[in-house]
């Protein structure tokens, strides 16, 4: 049902809660590591709670894997790999990761719920987005397994070993799709530990990799924290290691393997440009920008988070900005009309409430919707701040939040000199009518992705990663099976 609100400046459209069913999931109160094809108990003997970052309530107990843990790992990858995986032909190889990628989209519907539960993510996101891509990268990499050799013209590529893999919380289940995807389909085994707060959809990739037959302990799937991850980069019998996360860790990782012979490749964070000329179809650059930063609560590395408006359209582009935003929904995850969740985690939601205090003693004038929150969970209103200087923290610093950064230029020199003072490369998007900048924009800002009238667009056929210190290697496409290759 829905009714009319007069409450907002505008007449607005007020849902009745559409929460999506739990019915049909079932969630373990416990879930141990998965290693040789089962699920065992730690060594450690320890367990943390995985809680609904909605709610607050607990979820469930997930094992934390210790250094013995992840020797066990470790050893079960190795054994698999040097006595099945690598030898079994990759047409073979590629029936695996095909059927993984059948029982992901039969699952679908339960693996978005878990994942929102776990996570806070608005329903429609992980059943419409991290669940069917996740599935479409187990497809696409199960279609390049028998064809490495056609893949790189005159060179013969052949898999690395063992692969430790690190993913964030952002997107659980579609990171270790990224991840695991193109491992197996270069003759690889895999070691994966997922986030801390987000466990539960990579646990249940297990339950899928089991009844998927894959031989025992060519995916090994390890909970727990940094202390994890620490023991797993570091191991002697990893070949190589692939993390997705923050640059802090990122840097950490990378000067505790420098000097041994493992390979690295790093997909860290980001602060991408969003520039739109004043050529551009302003209601649906409005809409780019608001899927740019508030999709997944802004939980997202390429993140559209400094928004560089051309002078001339900046108060029109603002003022349609704010409308659209007293629009927004905040609540229920699971509730289908929401578009904007949960916050992941505690530290996550201080982290932002840091940077809101820090942009309001910065002396930026900040802008939030007259939106309800819920009172119980971890939520934050959207929020822009505008006339945001470019030395300031706001326009510096990855906040991974709902929070939005906005400063004008005259000039298409000015903008890309302003887009380009970043540490960080990972993204940027584009708006305007004229083809001709589009190709000049993008040949000239330093980043991996560039979208052009449009944002956080995806695709397994095409390949995403950063410059500078949004780090290096390519996921997906063809590029994508390069890190989990060696070329004689
Ligand atoms: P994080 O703190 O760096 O954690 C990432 C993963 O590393 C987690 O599984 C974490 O375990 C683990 N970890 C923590 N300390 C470690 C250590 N010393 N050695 C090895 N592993 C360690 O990042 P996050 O806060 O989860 O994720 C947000 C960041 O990821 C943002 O900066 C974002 O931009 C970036 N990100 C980048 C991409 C990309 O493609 N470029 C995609 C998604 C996210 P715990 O969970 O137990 O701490
Ligand atoms: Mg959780």
């Amino acid at each position: 049902m829905v009714s009319i609100s007069k409450n907002k400046s505008v007449f607005s459209w007020e849902y009745s809660p559409a929460p999506e069913s739990k019915d049909h999931i079932k969630i373990n109160d416990r879930y141990e590591l998965f290693i040789n094809g089962k699920f065992i108990k730690p060594q450690s003997k320890k367990h943390f709670d995985t809680i609904n970052p909605a709610t607050g309530e607990k979820i469930s107990e997930i094992a934390l894997a210790g250094e013995k843990d992840v020797e066990a790992a470790v050893k079960a990858a190795r054994e698999a790999y040097t006595k099945t995986w690598k030898k079994m032909p990759a047409k073979e190889r590629a029936k695996y990761i095909f059927r993984i990628a059948r029982v992901i989209q039969e699952r679908a519907r339960e693996l978005a719920v878990v994942e929102s539960i776990d996570g806070g993510k608005p329903i429609r996101e992980s059943r419409d987005f991290d669940i069917p891509q996740a599935a479409n990268h187990f497809f696409y990499y199960a279609g390049w397994a028998d064809k490495l050799d056609f893949a790189f013209p005159n060179k013969k590529p052949t898999s690395i070993g063992v692969c430790a893999q690190i993913i964030p919380w952002n997107f659980p289940l579609l990171m270790a799709a990224w991840k695991i995807a193109p491992a197996l389909a270069c003759g690889n085994t895999v070691v994966l530990k997922p986030a801390e707060t987000t466990p539960l959809t990579a646990l249940k990739l297990a339950e899928i990799i089991r009844d998927c037959d894959l031989p025992p302990s060519v995916v090994n799937i390890i909970t727990g924290d940094g202390s994890t991850g620490e023991f797993l980069v570091n191991h002697p019998g990893v070949d190589k290691v692939a993390f997705t996360g923050s640059t802090e860790v990122g840097k950490r990782i990378q000067h505790s393997l420098a000097g041994s012979s493992k390979k690295l490749s790093l997909e860290l964070g980001g602060k991408a440009a969003h520039i739109i000329l004043d050529d551009a179809p302003i209601d649906q650059a409005v809409e780019g920008i608001i899927n740019g930063i508030f999709f997944n609560q802004g939980h997202v590395c390429c993140a559209g988070s400094r928004l560089y408006l051309q002078e001339n359209i900046a108060y029109t582009v603002i003022e349609k900005l704010k409308h659209r935003m007293q629009h927004l929904i905040v609540g229920d995850p699971l509730d289908k009309n929401t578009d904007i969740g949960a916050i992941n985690s505690k530290a996550q939601l201080d982290k932002i409430n840091h940077y809101l205090n820090v942009g309001v003693e910065e002396g930026n004038e900040i802008f939030q919707p007259d939106c309800n929150i819920p009172a119980k969970g971890l939520f934050c209103k959207p929020t822009l701040f505008l006339n945001v200087a470019q030395s300031h923290k706001l326009m510096q610093e990855e906040i991974f939040g709902p929070v939005l950064a906005i400063q004008t230029f005259r000039t298409i020199d000015e903008v890309i000199e302003k887009a380009n003072n970043t540490p960080y490369g990972l993204s940027a998007g584009v708006w305007t009518n004229t083809g001709s900048r589009i190709f000049g924009l993008s040949s000239k800002l330093k980043a991996g992705v560039v979208w052009a009238n449009t944002y956080n667009k995806f695709d397994p056929t095409s390949p995403f990663g950063g410059f500078k210190e949004s780090g290096f290697g390519r996921e997906g496409g063809l590029h994508g099976l390069m890190p989990y290759l060696q070329f004689d």
